[in-house]
């Protein structure tokens, strides 16, 4: 899960994380209000959306020579101002994809006089079961890009859980980013800051770009990007409050609430499969036969009725889907239920695509005979390369 810039600099700011001042907007009398609460004279306009390139991003409809979706001005009025243009349309970055991302929030924030910016993230190393910590001082450029062209300039250790951040991970921090002195203090003070948020609030990754030298010496986080393990939310409400739908995928939001673990894809196969292993078989059997999967979905071992039918419907809701493959062991899991469930769906949302149902396991005899005697058109199959043949075949068949 991923929240906005001024979310992750509040979280970060309960570790004592030195972040500038600033406070969010959603309209242009919001973002004048907050600009008259900051001291200026420089104020900082930036757009929340969950991408980066924002800086270097382009607005839709203003013209190539426009500002981009971070701004530096110099009054009150002007913060109102750039708001104005930047609320409500949609920004391109690198990141965003062609379609962009409409601005519907800003984040006004007290400029920083910048003397150098560095590179900072901190990610889980699933190899080695360590925390990484990357660093450059090729600060505000695209990390891949820097990791392209210049390799040497990225310096990477790793911390160890069973014994937490030390002082040479510190030194080693500081000599990666030439720092000394105080800056150097504080350098090993972020680590440990950082690195206890990390691990208090279970992050995949923090990623700070830049993290900046200001003009009078002392190091700020000016851009933070957070992403939290999916698995640990349960324990973090504080953060799961801060999830913005409107960034998120629909499809994915309803499918977390039925708990079930989709992922939209950019393929014409809708996908309904129990487990994770044999939904992963499934995407890959459908390519081996020459289509794309729409999505990952599994339905889980425990699910009911109610599940697959909000499955179902979370798969023919989505336009792109040319046909369904339903795959299904039953395991834990009964094959009538799945049978029940399909043909509820089926009967409450119609059904405008080939269907292809692939039953094993438990009570599949019934299964297969609930189907059969629905009078629905669906396509039986009996494994799982049978399934994909066929659908794959009704969905080619069908253009
Ligand atoms: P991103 O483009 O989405 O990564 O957004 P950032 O928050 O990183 O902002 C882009 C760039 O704007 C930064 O790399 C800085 O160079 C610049 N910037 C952001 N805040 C300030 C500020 O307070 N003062 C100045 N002078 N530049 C800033
Ligand atoms: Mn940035």
């Amino acid at each position: 899960m991923n929240i906005h810039e001024h979310q992750a600099k509040a979280v970060l700011a309960q570790f004592g994380v030195p972040v500038p001042k600033g406070f969010a907007a959603f309209t242009p009398a919001e973002a004048k209000a907050a600009a008259e609460k900051l001291p200026g004279p420089v104020f900082v306009v930036k757009s929340q959306i969950h991408a980066g390139g924002r800086g270097k991003g382009k607005f839709e409809g203003l013209g190539p020579d426009a500002k981009g979706g971070v701004r530096v001005v110099k009054s009150v009025a002007e913060v109102e101002s750039n708001a104005a243009e930047m609320l409500g349309r949609v920004l391109v970055t690198h990141q965003t994809g062609p379609k962009g991302k409409q601005v519907n929030r800003l984040y006004i924030e007290e400029g920083a006089a910048i003397a150098k910016e560095f590179y900072l993230s901190l990610l889980v190393d699933r190899e080695t079961s360590k925390v990484s910590v990357v660093s450059s001082t090729e600060g505000g450029m695209d990390i891949e890009d820097v990791a392209h062209a210049t390799p040497e300039k990225i310096h990477t250790f790793s911390i160890d859980p069973a014994t937490g951040v030390w002082p040479t991970h510190a030194r080693a921090l500081a000599k990666s980013l030439g720092l000394t002195g105080g800056l150097a203090k504080e350098a090993a003070s972020l680590l440990s800051q950082l690195y206890e948020a990390f691990l208090a609030k279970d992050m995949a990754m923090l990623e700070i770009n830049p993290l900046i030298v200001t003009a009078d010496d002392h190091l700020r986080v000016l851009d933070a990007k957070l992403s939290f393990d999916g698995n640990a939310l349960f324990r973090h409400p504080d953060i799961v409050a801060l999830r913005d739908a409107s960034e998120e995928d629909e499809k994915e939001i309803k499918a977390s609430e039925y708990g079930l673990a989709y992922i939209a894809l950019d393929g014409e196969i809708g996908c309904m499969v129990n487990g994770a292993g044999l939904a992963m078989a499934t995407m890959d059997i459908i390519k081996l036969y020459g289509a794309e999967p729409a999505n990952f979905l599994d339905v889980g071992g425990g699910a009911t009725k109610e599940k697959v039918t909000a499955a179902f419907k979370i798969i023919t809701a989505d336009p792109a889907v040319k046909g369904i493959l339903v795959n299904i062991f039953g395991g834990i899991m009964r094959c009538d239920i799945i049978a029940e469930g399909v043909i509820a769906a089926v009967k409450e949302v119609g059904l405008q695509v080939p269907l292809v149902v692939r039953l094993e396991g438990t009570n599949v005899d019934q299964g297969k005979k609930i189907i059969s005697e629905s009078g629905l058109n669906v396509i039986a199959a009996n494994d799982l390369s049978d399934g994909a043949e066929k659908i794959v075949a009704a969905v080619k068949g069908a253009r």
